[in-house]
C-alpha cells in the first residue's frame, strides 16, 4: 500500500475515494499531519476509532528512523536516516538569517562519479521514492517543531542526481509545494543537475517557478571532464546552450555551483574563463569552498584565493557569492556521515 506521503492533497482525496472512503478524510489527514505535524494515526482524536485501526494498513504513514544525529555549535543538524528497506540517506538542516532549509537526498548513493565528491564513493542502488523526500523533510521539521521552528526552505542537493530520479523528484516537489502539505514556496525550492541535458530541458517546459542550480565547477570542457565524467556525455558545448535555452524558457535565474579545489579550477585564468562562458546570462555564481574528504586527494583553496576568484568575477560583471559554510565541526562533506558509517 502507498504511503501517505507519497500524495498531494488531491492525490490523498482521489485515492480515498477510489477505496471507498470519503475524500475528505484526505483534508484531515493533510492537517494532522502537514500542519499539526502528528505522524501517528492513533492520536487523530476527529477521525473514529475504527477508521484509525484501519488506516495503517490502507496508507502507511512513518517517518524514516534516525540512525545518527550530530548536531554541529552554528545549529546545523545531519541526519543519517534509515528508510523501511534499511537504506541510509543524509538529510541536513543548515540555517540562515533568511529560514531553515532541508538539504535532501535524492537517491541512495550516486553514479556519477564526480571526482571530488564523498556521496559517490558509494555508488547508486537505487532512487529514493517521493514519500522518502518528504519524510526527510518531515524528520528535520519535527526536530524544529520542538522550537516552534519550520522548513522555509527545500535544496535537492545531497547524495544522487535528482535528474536521474525525475519522475520521483518531481511529484516530492508537488507534495512540498502543495499549500494542504508542507506549503513551501517553490521559490524557495532548489533542484541541483551535474548537467543531464534531456532533463534540463524537461524541467524548463515545466512552468515551475522552482530553481535551478548547475553544478559546473570548471569552464573548460577539459577540465570539466576531469572532474565530473558526465561531461563525456553531455559536453560544455552543449551544455551552456540547454541552460541559456532554460533560461529563456523558464525566466528563472540560474544558479551556477562551483566548488573551489586548489590548484584544480581556483586560479585567476579560470575565473576569466568562467566569466566567459556566463557572460551575458541571468545567473549567479555559487563559489563553494572544498570540503576535504579523506578518500580524495584534493585540497581546500586558501581563502584569499576563494575572495581573488570572487572578485575577479565580479570585475567582469558576474555576479557572485561565496556560500556560507555550515558544520564544520561535524562531517560537513556530503556523503561522508554516510560513507563513514558504511566503512564501519
Ligand atoms: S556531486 Fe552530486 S552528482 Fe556528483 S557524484 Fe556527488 S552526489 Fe553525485
Amino acid at each position: 500500500m502507498p504511503s501517505l506521503l507519497s500524495f498531494t492533497r488531491e492525490e490523498l482525496r482521489d485515492f480515498l475515494k477510489n477505496q471507498g472512503r470519503p475524500a475528505y478524510l484526505g483534508d484531515q489527514l493533510c492537517d494532522w499531519v502537514y500542519k499539526k505535524g502528528v505522524y501517528d494515526y492513533a492520536p487523530m482524536t476527529n477521525l473514529s476509532k475504527a477508521v484509525r485501526e484501519e488506516l495503517p494498513s490502507l496508507l502507511p504513514l512513518s517517518l524514516p528512523k534516525v540512525f545518527r544525529r550530530q548536531d554541529a555549535k552554528d545549529g546545523t543538524i545531519k541526519l543519517l536516516l534509515e528508510m523501511e528497506d534499511g537504506s541510509k540517506v543524509e538529510t541536513v538542516l543548515m540555517r540562515y538569517d533568511y529560514g531553515n532549509a532541508v538539504c535532501v537526498s535524492s537517491e541512495v548513493g550516486c553514479s556519477m562519479g564526480c571526482a571530488f565528491c564523498a556521496s559517490g564513493l558509494l555508488k547508486k542502488e537505487r532512487g529514493l521514492t517521493a514519500a522518502e523526500m518528504v519524510g526527510q523533510v518531515l524528520s528535520v521539521q519535527k526536530i524544529l517543531s520542538e522550537t516552534k521552528e519550520r522548513v522555509s526552505h527545500v535544496v535537492i542537493m545531497g547524495t544522487g542526481e535528482p535528474f536521474d530520479n525525475y519522475e520521483e523528484v518531481m511529484h516530492f516537489i508537488r507534495i512540498i509545494n502543495d499549500p494542504k502539505c508542507l506549503e513551501i514556496g517553490a521559490r524557495h525550492i532548489t533542484v541541483s543537475t551535474c548537467g543531464l541535458i534531456p532533463q534540463i530541458e524537461r524541467f524548463g517546459k515545466e512552468g515551475l517557478q522552482v530553481n535551478l542550480a548547475i553544478s559546473l565547477h570548471a569552464a573548460t570542457q577539459e577540465k570539466r571532464a576531469r572532474l565530473m565524467p558526465v561531461a563525456g556525455f553531455y559536453p560544455l558545448d552543449k551544455l551552456m546552450p540547454a541552460l541559456k535555452n532554460y533560461i529563456e524558457e523558464s525566466g528563472r535565474r540560474l544558479t551556477v555551483e562551483y566548488i573551489l579545489l586548489k590548484d584544480v579550477n581556483d586560479s585567476l585564468e579560470d575565473a576569466k574563463a568562467l566569466a566567459d562562458l556566463l557572460r551575458g546570462m541571468l545567473c549567479y555564481v555559487n563559489l563553494i569552498p572544498f570540503n576535504p574528504v579523506c578518500e580524495k586527494s584534493f585540497e581546500r583553496s586558501p581563502q584569499i584565493r576563494v575572495r581573488a576568484f570572487k572578485d575577479a568575477l565580479l570585475k567582469r560583471g558576474i555576479n557572485a557569492t561565496v556560500r556560507k559554510e555550515f558544520g564544520t565541526d561535524i562531517d560537513a562533506a556530503c556523503g561522508q556521515l554516510r560513507a563513514k558509517e558504511n566503512k564501519k
